[in-house]
């Protein structure tokens, strides 16, 4: 069973300003991959002034563009959904020529660099080093001329990961959290499973109408999306358990009969989410491992 059907479809040209609503608009940046399908979706907010949300990778193309939707009108803030590197990369130089002031939900020092290693797609994923003027955490509001957003801390994908509500629009910016496109990566450590369910059932308690993803083109009735990833994920940590009652006791085993017929080059991605359920359920008390998780380590069913 697999409930979830992906919307793949998207109208857009690198490069070109897309009107989604009053206020919005869309650029696309060009950086297509397996984990960022067409490339990192930023987003200008306001009439007068303006937000940018995730100015995506350090692309001066990209920057040119945002910069000649945005006109004579001042960007005053620019905001990032969370400190990956295809969302944050671009902050840099986008403050330089705008003098905007950036915000974010600020990471822990103190949590390290947990995640400092090669990403599923190869590249060093996350920007330690990013630190915004102002520090946003669930609840908080930004707000401007003529727009206000409001901050929900929503981890799993990333420990710092906000998704963004426009005032009064019923229309919520969701980062990695949902997208229509695929399903989000959780990869430990940056990613933990617990966290993500969580923070989708948090979304499923409010009214919204709209999503504007990171990546893929907006959802329309959210809350279904969002009920298809929660039974999604649910189903997986089925597969997980019916795999290991069938034998496969380690990580490693489990990732083949997870997911048949997987591509060769989808195999990382693959285990650390296999990964993210095996720790899922050691936290839920459903399966058994001597710490610290490794990918040969026996687990057992408890
Ligand atoms: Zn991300």
């Amino acid at each position: 069973m697999d409930s979830l059907n992906f919307k793949t479809d998207m109208a857009f040209a690198y490069g070109e300003p897309s009107p989604l609503g009053p206020g919005i608009v869309r650029i696309v940046a060009k950086n297509p991959g397996p984990f960022t399908f067409k490339g990192t979706n930023t987003y200008l907010v306001g009439s007068t002034s303006l937000a940018v949300i995730d100015p995506g990778p350090d692309d001066a193309g990209h920057r040119d563009a945002i910069l000649k939707a945005a006109g004579s009108r001042p960007v005053t803030h620019i905001i990032s959904t969370h400190a990956h590197r295809d969302h944050v990369d671009g902050i840099a130089a986008l403050k330089a020529e705008t003098g905007a002031v950036t915000a974010a939900f600020p990471r822990d020092p103190a949590a390290g660099r947990i995640a400092l290693r090669d990403s599923p797609s190869g590249s060093y994923f996350v920007d330690y080093d990013f630190t915004p003027d102002i520090a946003i955490k669930g609840g908080n509001r930004i707000v401007g001329a003529d727009w206000a957003l409001t901050a929900i801390h929503t981890p799993g994908h990333a420990p710092d990961h906000l998704c963004l509500a426009l005032d009064g629009r019923n229309v919520v910016f969701s980062g990695d959290h949902v997208m229509a496109w695929n399903t989000t990566v959780v990869a430990p450590p940056e990613g933990r499973m617990a966290d993500y369910v969580s923070s989708l059932e948090i979304l499923l308690d409010r009214e919204d109408e709209v999503f504007l993803p990171g990546h893929g083109g907006r959802l329309q009735d959210p809350q279904r999306t969002v009920k298809a990833y929660l039974l999604h994920r649910r189903w997986r940590e089925k597969s997980v358990l019916d795999a290991l009652a069938g034998g496969a006791t380690t990580i490693r085993r489990i990732v083949p009969e997870v997911y048949q017929g997987l591509a060769p080059q989808m195999l990382p991605a693959a285990t650390l989410s296999v990964q993210a359920h095996v720790e899922y359920l050691i936290e839920k008390g459903l399966v058994a491992s001597d710490l610290p998780l490794t990918l040969d380590r026996a687990l057992s069913t408890l």
